[in-house]
């Protein structure tokens, strides 16, 4: 060995065993004070007076009333503003965009939807949102996305991904858009035992989450009925047995009512949209803890919008029969109890929008504070995230927001989201 190539050598070795030289070292150890005149406890509807968050590295180590500051601490004195922890929002798209719903979309590459996704995770970030759990992607956009975002290579939310749908064939997770002679089959479809079972470990080898399915027809697409029923209770209950038993929960599309109670009694985790949801899968949901996750913002905005949205007719006419039934529906599985996690759809309305969804569940029944506890504990525990995410407690990730007025009586506050904590940064200053 030469002397120069000898003294890189050592000069690499001194680097890496150097305790100051290690950039994630620096930040582990790096301690950050915020103070703001509130913050929400979300599990009591508490409003703590005087809170100072105290962090380390990117995890919460104290927080409560008037806390001691350390001497070494950076401070971030947000004044009289109110602190809530980071909301979680349990069904985006962020690689799919509001024009693409009809033949647009089929004009879109992976790599080109991946960097919408880039785009649409910062905005989804700014509002707010420091987790999401996204549910139906092409290609694998959004496991590429959420790589991107825990490398720090792009700005955005945690994201819990399924990659694409499963669903049968000629059902909402297929694309049907074409012509027979193209014989074009979405990347999710499977049908039968064996081979949803395939399917699900197909999606986990590349890196799924979560498996996402359609249990009933759809809205956005074409051919299909969202009363109908699509996969039977054997191939749920198989994708369910597979999907649990690899460690991951599944989330089922459901809009008609057989396709919602059918998805619970085979084990799903969460019933997607819910329209036509009645008392008896209230009853069943409630028995055994699948959580209702809503998409209701987005019927006002699809129904102004869509006529400027290239929707085709068949996909409108269904629209505008579903979205005003599920306030219906779904205004009394809330008076009744279900158990319900925040979620938005959104990508049938612009990204960054999310927060407009918490009026919509005050105005069909829930308190301002029921309505942040969906995106908050009900979330957290929904992705099997209590440990990390949905309070402001010491051992969770500082995720962190900020609003100018009080949430729990105005919950519109929540659209206007002032300042964005993730892991112990500020995102939105
Ligand atoms: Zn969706």
């Amino acid at each position: 060995m030469n002397h120069k190539l000898a003294s890189l050598l050592l000069a690499l070795i001194v680097c890496f065993l150097s305790p100051t030289t290690s950039h994630s070292q620096q930040t582990q150890r790096k301690i950050v004070a915020v103070k703001a005149a509130r913050a929400l406890d979300t599990r009591t509807g508490e409003m703590i007076s005087n809170a100072v968050i105290i962090i380390e590295g990117e995890r919460i180590k104290e927080a409560g009333a008037n806390v001691a500051i350390p001497a070494n601490a950076e401070v971030i004195d947000l004044g009289s503003k109110t602190l809530l922890p980071g909301l979680i929002d349990c069904h985006t798209h962020l690689t799919f965009e509001p024009n693409q719903m009809g033949y647009s979309s089929l004009g879109v590459s992976v790599p080109r939807s991946a960097l919408t996704g880039a785009k649409n995770a910062r905005l989804t970030l700014e509002a707010g949102f420091t987790t999401v759990r996204n549910v139906g992607a092409n290609g694998y956009a959004d496991i590429a996305l959420r790589d991107a975002i825990s490398a720090g290579d792009v700005p955005g939310p945690r994201i819990v991904a399924s990659g694409p749908a499963l669903g049968i064939t000629g059902g909402h997770c297929d694309n049907n858009l074409l012509a027979p002679e193209f014989n074009h089959f979405d990347e999710g479809v499977a049908d039968g035992v064996p081979a949803v079972m395939r399917k699900t470990r197909e999606v986990i080898k590349y890196g799924a989450d979560v498996i996402k399915i359609c249990s009933t027809g759809g809205v956005l697409s074409l051919g299909d009925d969202p009363k109908a029923s699509q996969y039977t209770l054997e191939e749920m209950k198989a994708i369910v047995a597979e999907a649990h038993r690899l460690g991951r929960k599944v989330a089922a599309h459901a809009h008609g009512g057989d396709g919602i109670k059918l998805a619970v009694i085979a084990g799903v985790d969460s019933i997607e949209h819910g329209t036509y949801i009645d008392d008896e899968a209230v009853k069943l949901m409630k028995e055994r803890g699948a959580y209702l996750v809503p998409t209701l913002y987005l019927g006002d905005w699809f129904l102004e919008n869509y006529q400027r949205m290239g929707v085709p007719a068949p996909m409108a006419a269904k629209a505008k029969e579903v979205m005003p039934a599920a306030r219906k529906n779904i205004a009394r599985a809330f008076a009744q109890g279900v158990p319900v996690a925040f979620g938005t759809d959104s990508a049938v309305y612009p990204h960054g929008l999310n927060g407009r969804e918490f009026a919509v569940y005050v105005k069909l029944g829930m308190t301002p504070l029921q309505a942040i506890q969906t995106a908050t504990i009900h979330a957290s525990k929904l992705l099997g995230w209590e440990d990390r995410a949905g309070a402001i407690e010491a051992g969770k990730y500082a995720d962190l927001i900020a609003v100018d007025g009080d949430p729990t009586k105005d919950v519109t506050e929540l659209e206007r989201v002032k300042w964005v904590m993730k892991g112990g940064i500020a995102m939105k200053k």
